[in-house]
């Protein structure tokens, strides 16, 4: 098979703080997070590899997106490392993929019990649908990695992740590292076994692969996304395309899900610099 692996940092076994995976500002603590990501990003690949062979990409999908220890992976897996790629957190996933694993995913903004939960611009995004669906991460990027045909099979990180993610495409499987405590906090298991539980979890995935669909949303598309300020709102509806639907909210409707993704990304992008 080959695999499409993107990988997060909030949703890793004992992350608890922003101080832990922010790589802009660099704590002490930011080293030790960024292998125990790297550590549980190489369970994954060796779980899957535990029921089949498999060709990996890894699209390192967190913060400036250079975070993975590359020497740290198996050797053959090939990484997209970096920032601004037109397709963010599944850059690259239209290759006939086989499956797709989501490893230390978060909660979407605004969820409950959810350590450091946000959709892709915390001070930006406050609430964004596609098709009316309330959407986190994991299900933005399910629908791009859904339109090439490529279905989710495994999902990491906190409890409240891993329900929202199976409530809407319950053929995923999911390795619950850690149970959040509101936003700030989490009981979580020890790296050494969150890797054991991931990996097992990933055979079990890849093994179950048959009975996966991909996660497709029917045109025509329609993408609300709610800003959290007004002066966001004034900037994204400047793009091409979007309309002005409130004071903080905005639309943008097309038949094609990789261009209605775009338009995500540009939204959230522009709207960052509005403040
Ligand atoms: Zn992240």
């Amino acid at each position: 098979m080959k695999l499409y692996i993107s990988s997060d940092m909030e949703g890793i076994a004992g992350v608890s703080a922003w101080r832990q995976v922010d790589a802009r500002t660099p704590h002490p603590e930011y080293a030790t997070f960024r292998r125990y990501y790297t550590h549980e990003v190489r369970a994954a690949i060796e779980g899957a590899r535990d029921t089949e062979a498999c060709e990996v990409l890894v699209n390192d999908s967190h913060g400036p997106m250079t975070n993975l220890l590359f020497d740290e992976l198996p050797s053959d897996v090939r990484v997209v490392f970096g920032n601004r790629k037109p397709h963010s957190m599944v850059q690259n996933a239209e290759h006939d993929f086989g499956g797709a694993f989501f490893v230390g995913y978060h909660g979407g903004a605004g969820a409950a019990n959810a350590v450091l939960c946000h959709t892709y611009t915390p001070s930006v995004v406050y609430e964004v649908r596609v098709n009316g669906v309330a959407c986190s991460e994991a299900t933005i990027n399910a629908g791009l990695l859904g339109y090439h045909g490529v279905p989710l099979l495994l999902v990491t990180g906190d409890r409240a992740t891993v329900e929202a993610v199976q409530a809407q495409m319950p053929w995923v499987r999911g390795a619950i590292v850690k149970e959040s405590i509101g936003a700030f906090a989490a009981d979580t298991l020890s790296p050494e076994q969150a890797r054991a539980l991931i990996r097992r979890t990933a055979h079990d995935a890849v093994a179950n692969a048959k009975n996966a669909r991909p996660y497709v949303f029917k045109p025509p598309l329609t993408l609300d996304i709610s800003l959290v300020t007004a002066a966001q709102a004034d900037l994204v509806a400047t793009i091409p395309g979007f309309t002005r639907t409130g004071g903080r909210s905005v639309r943008f409707t097309h038949d094609e899900y990789p261009t209605l993704f775009r338009a995500f990304v540009a939204a959230w992008r522009l709207g960052g610099i509005a403040s």
